[in-house]
C-alpha cells in the first residue's frame, strides 16, 4: 500500500547510540540536555533567535495566543487543518474567516480588512503546503491597525522566503513536528521569536509558570521529553537530502501529469520551497472522488487536505449563528484538492504509475443520467 506520506526513520544503532546516553543520564524529560542540543541545533539550521521545543503544533498555537494577550477576535484562513481554528476556539477567541486567494490557497490580505472591528486582535495564518503567505501585506495590514501577526508555519520546515526561514516572520511562528512533517520528532512542534522577553515566557509557560520555587504565573504542560529530542537530533542532519528527495518526485510528477485537467497551486516568488506536499486540483469534486477511487482500487491512498473548508465546521460559526462565515473560494478549492503521495523513497516507478492512473481517470468524460 502506497500512503500520502511516509515517516522518515533514521538508522536504529545512532536512534540507540541516544537511548544509551539516556539510560546513563537517567534524564529522561524537564527541559533535558537532549532537548537543549536539539534546540541550538534549529536554531542554527533554521537562523532563528529563539525557539522552544513543545510537545506538538496545537499546544504551540495556544500559546502563541496566550501570550499575546489575545481574547477577542482572531482573522484567520479557512484552508488549513482544523488545529489552526481548534487553537483559537480551544483559547475562547472567535475565528474571523478571511477568504483565500484562488493562486496559492492561503490568505488573501485584501479579504483582511474589510473584517476588521473594534474587537480583532490578531491575524493566525497558515502558510499552506509550505508556500509563503504575502508576508509583507499582511504586515502592513497588521501595523495600520496594530493587530499581532500569528503564523501557523506547521508545513514550513527547511522553506525560506527571501532567504530567511519563514519562521522568522510574524509576532510568533510556529512549527508541527509531528511524523508526517518534513522535519519531526514523532510527536513535537515549536514556537519562534527574536524578543527575549517573550521566549522567557514561554520557557515559563511550556513548564505549568513553575521553574525552582518560582511561580510565574498561570502555565500549562508542553514540555517534551528526551526520547523526541534523540529521535530530533537523528532527522534534522538528514533534512537537506530528504528536502532533495523530495524535490526530484515533485519534479517527476510535474513531468508526468496531464496537466490540460489539473492545476497545482502557485509558489510565491522569492521560495525556496520545501517541497512538502504534492497538491493537484481537478476540474469538479465528482472527478475528484472518480480519481481517489481509482486510486484506492489500486492501493494507492491520496488525501484530502485541506477538506472541509474550516469555515464550514459548525462549532466554528460565529458566536450566535447557525450558518457559515461565507469563503467562496476555500470551499470550492476544499471540494476538488487532493494531495498525492509524496516522500523521500517513494519509488520512480510508483510516481509513474499514480501520474498514469490520475491522467486516466481524469480524461474520463462521465455519461450524463
Ligand atoms: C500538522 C499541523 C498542525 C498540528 O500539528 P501537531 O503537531 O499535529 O499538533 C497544525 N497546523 C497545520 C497547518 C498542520 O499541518
Amino acid at each position: 500500500m502506497i500512503n500520502v506520506t511516509k515517516s522518515y526513520l533514521p538508522d536504529l544503532d545512532e536512534y540507540n547510540n541516544y537511548l544509551k546516553g539516556i539510560w546513563e543520564r537517567v534524564h529522561l524529560t524537564n527541559d533535558g540536555p537532549l532537548v537543549r542540543q536539539l534546540e541550538d541545533q534549529l536554531k542554527e539550521f533554521l537562523g532563528v533567535k529563539y525557539l522552544k521545543f513543545c510537545t506538538n503544533g496545537t499546544i504551540v498555537l495556544q500559546m502563541a495566543l496566550k501570550a499575546l494577550d489575545i481574547t477577542k477576535e482572531v482573522i484567520t484562513t479557512p484552508f488549513s487543518y482544523v488545529a489552526t481554528t481548534n487553537a483559537i476556539l480551544w483559547e475562547g477567541c472567535t475565528p474571523i474567516f478571511a477568504d483565500i486567494n484562488p493562486d496559492d490557497y492561503n490568505i488573501d490580505p485584501d479579504k483582511i480588512e474589510a473584517l476588521i472591528t473594534k474587537n480583532t486582535q490578531a491575524i493566525m495564518a497558515t502558510h499552506v503546503y509550505g508556500n509563503a503567505c504575502q508576508i509583507e501585506q499582511i504586515q502592513a495590514i497588521a501595523d495600520k491597525y496594530n493587530l499581532k501577526v500569528i503564523y501557523d508555519a506547521a508545513h514550513t520546515f527547511g522553506a525560506k522566503y527571501n532567504g530567511q526561514s519563514i519562521l522568522s516572520y510574524g509576532d510568533l511562528s510556529t512549527c508541527s513536528f509531528h511524523a508526517t512533517k518534513v522535519f519531526h520528532t514523532v510527536e513535537g512542534g515549536c514556537i519562534v521569536t527574536d524578543n527575549e522577553e517573550m521566549a522567557q515566557k514561554l520557557h515559563h509557560y511550556r513548564s505549568f509558570g513553575h521553574q525552582n520555587d518560582n511561580y510565574y504565573g498561570i502555565g500549562i504542560n508542553a514540555k517534551n521529553s528526551e526520547l523526541h529530542a534523540a529521535m530530533g537530533l537523528c532527522v534534522l542532519p538528514k533534512v537537506p537530502e530528504l528536502i532533495a528527495a523530495r524535490k526530484k518526485r515533485f519534479g517527476y510528477y510535474d513531468s508526468q501529469l496531464d496537466f490540460s485537467k489539473i492545476t497545482r497551486p502557485s509558489l510565491l516568488p522569492g521560495m525556496d520551497y520545501n517541497y512538502a506536499y504534492y497538491p493537484v486540483v481537478f476540474d469538479s469534486e465528482e472527478t475528484l472522488l472518480r480519481v481517489m477511487d481509482a486510486l484506492k482500487a489500486d492501493d494507492i491512498m491520496p488525501r484530502r487536505y485541506f477538506y472541509p473548508s474550516l469555515n464550514m465546521l459548525p462549532f466554528a460559526f460565529a458566536p450566535g449563528s447557525d450558518t457559515a462565515q461565507p469563503c467562496p473560494v476555500s470551499e470550492d478549492v476544499a471540494l476538488r484538492v487532493l494531495c498525492l503521495p509524496l516522500y523521500p523513497d517513494l519509488a520512480e516507478a510508483d510516481v509513474d504509475r499514480i501520474a498514469s492512473i490520475v491522467n486516466m481517470a481524469v480524461a474520463i468524460v462521465p455519461e450524463s443520467v
